[in-house]
């Protein structure tokens, strides 16, 4: 834990969060539900124990995607900011602040990694998802 605080927004400035200290990991997730809730071929999570994250600004709306998993968005522009397990609040890179102070250290359902993905870094890759 350090005192560093990553800063993070949805695309029309309603909900503002600060996470404290380094993110725990951050991966590439292929996983068929971040495919469809962004619309694209993966998302990249930042995730940080639930407790060193606040929401400064607004209010997250959650769907409730799985069991134990909720997704947060912004109602009014569609933002992905967040998904929230028991122990964890994950961020989204591209709603960071600083996306680029983030090293992203895995790949996690690669089976479902779409053709056009190059996987040819040398980070691991775990072909579903990993326990914490
Ligand atoms: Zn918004
Ligand atoms: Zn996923």
């Amino acid at each position: 834990m350090n005192d560093v605080v990553h800063k993070a927004s949805c695309l029309c400035g309603d909900i503002e969060i600060e996470a404290k200290g380094s993110p725990n990991y951050a991966e590439y997730c292929h996983c068929i539900m971040c495919q469809k809730s962004s619309g694209s071929s993966f998302m990249v999570w930042v995730i940080f124990d639930k407790e060193n994250v606040r929401v400064t600004k607004g209010t997250i709306t959650k769907y409730q995607s799985s069991k134990n998993l909720q997704r947060g968005f912004c109602k009014k522009c569609g933002s992905n900011v967040s998904i929230h397990t028991d122990k964890c609040f994950d961020i989204p890179i591209g709603a960071l602040e600083k996306p680029n102070e983030i090293k992203i250290t895995r790949h996690i359902w690669t089976h479902r990694a779409l053709n056009h993905v190059s996987l040819d870094d040398d980070l691991p890759k775990y072909n579903d998802d990993i326990p914490d």
